[in-house]
């Protein structure tokens, strides 16, 4: 068996500080979160390493770099309640649950959202709220948000996502074609001004939904 703690050390100096991530908080929460229980038990010797994990359903837990540097772009200074579209395996969530104050998720799959809630519970992730939905409408009941984080690939970014962003507030989202897309952070500066900044390339699986691809093959 793996010690996972020391496993856990290797995968934040090889993969996290060594390129580039220096918020402490986000560091800290690479380090605690127990990687290991949020993917299939005959995938666990692998949870820390370099790459992303299916976790059914055609889906996958990120790679754990993408993670951080998601986590990092934010801005989270603490006490912010946080939107993430696409709850998938719930690592992202039980990341996000460390450094904010509230995390609303919202997954369409709903045996997914089932295994990561008993994942959450497991690591003790209780500001965790999950709903099982249409994410590319938000969260309405519980907006406006300080962060909204999508970690599925859009084609465009959601309006209703944008106008549940608090003023000042980040959204981190990948949009692009099926295959491939660029991260956007998107800062809400007024009522009707944002700001876009475009950071690395990425690809994730599609955000699929009313707002967002109508199928996995994009029709
Ligand atoms: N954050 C996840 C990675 C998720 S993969 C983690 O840490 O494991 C992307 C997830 O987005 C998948 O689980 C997929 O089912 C979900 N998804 C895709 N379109 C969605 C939508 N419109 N609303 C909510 N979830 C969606």
């Amino acid at each position: 068996m793996l010690d996972f703690s020391i496993a856990r050390r290797r995968m934040v100096e090889q993969q996290i500080t060594s390129r580039g991530i220096t918020d402490l908080k986000v560091i800290h929460a690479m380090l605690t979160v127990p990687r290991h229980l949020f993917v299939e038990k005959g995938l666990m010797d692998q949870a820390y390493s370099d790459f992303p994990l299916p976790i059914g359903h055609k889906q996958t837990i990120s790679q754990p770099f993408i993670v951080a540097y998601m986590t990092e772009a934010l801005r989270l200074t603490g006490g912010e309640r946080v939107l993430e579209i696409g709850t998938g395996s719930g690592y992202q969530a039980a990341v996000l649950s460390k450094i904010s104050r509230q995390v609303y998720s919202v997954e369409r799959v709903a045996d997914l959202a089932r295994a990561a809630r008993k994942a959450l519970d497991l690591c003790g992730a209780y500001n965790v709220h999950i709903r099982v939905n249409d994410g590319t409408s938000g969260w309405e009941d519980q907006a406006p948000f300080d962060a909204i984080i999508t970690t599925a690939g859009a084609p465009l970014v959601p309006e209703k996502l944008k106008q549940q962003l608090e003023v000042g507030g980040r959204m981190i989202i990948p949009v692009g074609t099926l295959g491939e897309q660029i991260l956007y952070r998107i800062t809400r500066l007024g009522a009707e001004i944002y700001n876009e900044e475009q950071l690395i390339g990425c690809r994730f699986v599609p955000l699929i939904g009313r707002y967002g691809w109508q199928s996995e093959t994009g029709d």
